[in-house]
Parts: C-alpha cells; structure tokens; sequence
C-alpha cells in the first residue's frame, strides 16, 4: 500500500486524488475544510491549518511522497515536509511561483520576456513609478488568482488610489499589453530531467478568470507553439523543477511572446487533457511524484473545455445537465462543491469530437444550453 499526499484539498487535489486512485495508490489529503472536494473522497482527510506542525507531521507519516494543488501552501510548510519525505514541486520553486515580483525576475534570468513591470513597496517606489508603464495593472504581489488583488489604473492618481486601497505590500505594476491572445504550457519535469509537455492550450478569459480552452490543431501558429514550448521547459529547467507546472503566456499584436505568470500544479487550462490526451496533467503529476517514467502526452480528439462557474447554477436547482450530455462527445466534470457563487469554479465540460468543426459547433450549442457567452 503506497500513500501518495497532497497540501490542498480544492479541485485540482480531487483530481490528482482520482488519477492516483485509478494506479492504485491511497491518497492522504491536509486541508482545513471538512467538505473540501478532494478530502471528501481521499483515503485519508487531514483536517487542520496548512501551517499545522502537527497536521504535517501526520500526512508526512502516512505519505510515501508529497505534492500540492495549492500554490499558496506555505513554503516553509512543504520545508517541514521535506525534512522526512521527498516533496514536489520543491518548496524553493514554489516560493518563486508565489511571488510575482520572484517569478518575474526568474523568467528574465530564464530569457523568456515578461511584461515591462516595477515592484512597489514603499511610498518612495510608488512615486518613482516610470510613466511608461501606464497604463497598468498593479497586482498584488502574493496571493492572487482569478483576477483577485488587480486593479487597471490608467493615470498616476490612480495608481496611487488603488495602492492605498489594496493595502498589500509589496505589489507589482505591471504595463497593461495589447494581446492579441492568451495560451499556456503544461509541462512535466522528472527527477532525472525527463521533461514532457501538453499540447499547447489556447485560453479566454473573462473578468480575470479562465472561461474557454481550446486545444487543437490550427488554432496557433506553429512557430509560436515550438516557441512556447521552449520558453516553458527552460522555466522548468532553470529551477531544477520536479513535477507538472503550467506556464501562462501572452501573445501580443505584433505577434511577439510574453510570459504572465506560472503555477507549480496542474492548472485549469489543462483539464482539456482528461477526456482529449492519452496521458492528463494529473497522470503527469501521479507519475512524477511516484518516480514512474514520463513519456510525451499525445492528443486523440481536437478539445474544447467550456469552465462551469456557479454564475450558471439557477437558484435552487442545477443547470440542464440532460440536454448538455445529449451532446455527442461531451464529459462533464463537477468538483462536489456544496455551494454555488458568482465567479466559483464548480466543474468543467470538456468536449472532444471528430473535427474541429464538430468540436467547436457542439462547444458552441453547449454553451447556450447553459448561458454561458458564446466565443
Ligand atoms: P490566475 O487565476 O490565472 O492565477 P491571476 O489572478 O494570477 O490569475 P493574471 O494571470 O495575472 O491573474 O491576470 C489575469 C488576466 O488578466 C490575464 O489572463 C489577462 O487576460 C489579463 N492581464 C493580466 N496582466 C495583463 C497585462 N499586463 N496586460 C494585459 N492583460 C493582462
Ligand atoms: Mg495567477
Ligand atoms: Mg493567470
């Protein structure tokens, strides 16, 4: 019986718990939540604080292995845990994914351009702010995701107002760009080296958060793709990365490539993978984390992943799940979360089809089966 951990209990670490499942391995979850989707259906639910000696001690005890799912789990957390138990992503690469100042100065020692930024912590830096990065958006430094801790300022008064208000220091100022669209990489690294990636994803967000992904071929440049493939592993490569990392990319007007941010886990605009690859981002992590071999992932089905947020939950009932699975080719996921909120990721539909066409007519006929904004 081999028990593999994960820090985290959200969605993401319901996942990986399924994929590990299914190669037979127990699983051991730490979250504080007592419904949390992934420790409601773990072998073992660690119920304390992320930062609990005691709750740590308990899922190193239990774990041949640990991972997480959360990119806020405290670093010195995954530090405890590593003193007995091997851990991946290691602590010092998820620190780096934690702090968008850290991140943005690994990315320029990798080569891969970010985003022109300034990191601001004092009243000094605010002031010393250089006019050509305006109009901006200024980030929290930590903890944000979905587009939370952002704010778009256009003028240096603005800038001002929004520092005071997001009351978080340090912060990032970052220039706002013309994009012409938005992907992400989803690589594995292993232990040795080994470094596989997912096909590369095609994103839409809206309002900060992921909504669409599409995946298949002829929906980026080839030379773009080669390019961000590259740029991602180095990321990888550059912090002797263990595990499935997700790099966000932007692709600007004149065509050139920037990096936004990285997340040491699989992400959102992997989940396509699941029901569309023969190998999934969870499988990856699965098999980087129990030092089984990786090979190259390889896409059957041309995919489009449409994200479910609660926005689409009528009050008191559930969307027409019915006429969405009458659909040919479609897999629905949901994370068992107990209640639905504006802006709550509580599954998402993938879709996989013959042809592109196929895929993007059933995506599109999905999508208004369930009020979500066409694309
Ligand atoms: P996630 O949930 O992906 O972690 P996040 O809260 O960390 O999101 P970002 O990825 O920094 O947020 O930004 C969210 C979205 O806002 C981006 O995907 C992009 O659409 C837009 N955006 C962010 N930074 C810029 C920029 N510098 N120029 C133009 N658009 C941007
Ligand atoms: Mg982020
Ligand atoms: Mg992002």
């Amino acid at each position: 019986e081999i028990t593999l951990g994960v820090m985290g209990g959200g969605q993401l670490g319901r996942m990986f718990v399924h994929a590990a499942q299914r190669m037979g391995f127990f699983t051991a979850v730490l979250d504080p939540d007592p419904v949390s989707p992934a420790g409601r259906v773990s072998h073992h639910h660690i119920q304390t604080a992320y930062t609990d000696p005691e709750g740590l001690a308990r899922l190193a005890a239990v774990s041949f292995a640990i991972t997480t799912e959360f990119e806020n789990v405290p670093a010195q957390a995954l530090n405890q845990l590593a003193a007995s138990r091997p851990v991946a992503p290691a602590g010092s690469a998820v620190a780096i994914a934690q702090d968008r100042a850290a991140e943005k100065a690994h990315f320029v020692t990798c080569g891969v351009p970010c985003a022109p930024y300034a990191v601001i912590e004092t009243p000094e830096q605010l002031k010393a702010v250089d006019a050509s990065l305006l109009p901006g958006i200024l980030k929290t430094a930590r903890m944000g995701y979905d587009g939370k801790g952002q704010v778009r300022v256009k003028t240096s008064a603005e800038l001002a107002a929004a520092w005071a208000d997001l009351k978080q220091v340090p912060c990032v100022l970052e220039k706002m760009l013309p994009l012409a669209l938005e992907c992400s990489v989803i690589v594995a690294r292993g232990a040795d080296g080994t470094c596989v990636n997912l096909p590369v994803q095609r994103n839409l967000h809206r309002d900060g958060i992921l909504a669409v992904t599409e995946v298949y071929e002829g929906n980026l440049p080839p030379a773009l793709v080669e390019r961000a493939v590259a740029a991602a592993k180095s990321i990888a490569d550059g912090v002797q990365y263990v595990g499935v990392l997700c790099v966000e990319f932007f692709v600007l007007e004149d065509g050139s490539l920037v990096v936004n941010e990285m997340a040491p886990r699989p992400h959102n605009s992997g989940h396509y993978s699941m029901d569309a690859c023969d190998v999934s981002q969870f499988d990856l992590q699965v098999r980087t984390l129990a030092g089984l071999p990786l090979t190259q992932p390889r896409q059957h089905s041309p995919s489009i992943m449409l994200n479910l947020l609660g926005d689409i939950w009528p009050e008191g009932g559930v969307p027409p799940w019915e006429k969405v699975l009458a659909l040919p080719g479609t897999h629905l996921h949901l994370y068992g979360k107990l209640k639905a909120s504006k802006g709550r990721k509580m599954g998402h539909l993938n879709i996989t089809g013959a042809s592109t066409h196929r895929v993007r007519t059933t995506a599109l006929e999905a999508a208004r089966l369930l009020g979500i904004e066409a694309f």
